[in-house]
């Protein structure tokens, strides 16, 4: 009976999206990787943990514009991006779309950022820094581009 809550208070709008994101239509392998979450509960377990770390998506997707801003300048080398940091952005000829949709075209843009005394890295696509600032979406485990909302915050501020 559980179930049958959970169908209702899907529109056909939310099945269509989880059907985007869940195929390999805009991105290899999808954006749900093995997640058997529902779109809604990905995006709700990320914003707690979020809220519990202090931060707010928009914040969080303006220091990634920041960084990869800074990066693009490097042309593909590692360029310092803020302290004890280096960051370098690979472009990719085509674009990235929104599945939600959204109107536009992102650049295939990844940058990559690293903590130079742990060694530790991230990365993310344009597509990513915009999931995240309109759609508070950071992808399902397992994704190839899911990032973790601690490790990103842990890395970027
Ligand atoms: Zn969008």
């Amino acid at each position: 009976m559980t179930q049958v809550g959970i169908v209702m208070k899907e529109s056909p709008e939310d099945r269509k999206l989880e059907e985007v994101l869940r195929s390999s239509r805009l991105a290899a392998g999808g954006f749900m990787g093995h997640d058997n979450r529902s779109v809604s509960e990905v995006i709700d377990a990320d914003a707690t943990e979020l809220s519990r770390l202090g931060f707010t998506k928009e914040q969080v997707a303006e220091r990634m514009r920041q960084i990869t801003k800074v990066a693009i300048s490097g042309l593909g080398t590692w360029v310092q991006v803020g302290d004890g940091m280096e960051g370098k952005v690979d472009e990719a000829k085509g674009w990235l779309i929104c599945p939600w949709p959204h109107k536009g075209k992102l650049a295939k843009r990844i940058t990559v950022v690293k903590v130079i005394e742990t060694g530790e890295s991230i990365r993310w696509s344009d597509l990513n820094t915009h999931l995240i600032s309109e759609h508070g979406f950071f992808e399902g485990k397992g994704s190839d581009f899911r990032i973790e909302p601690r490790k990103l915050i842990r890395t970027i501020f």
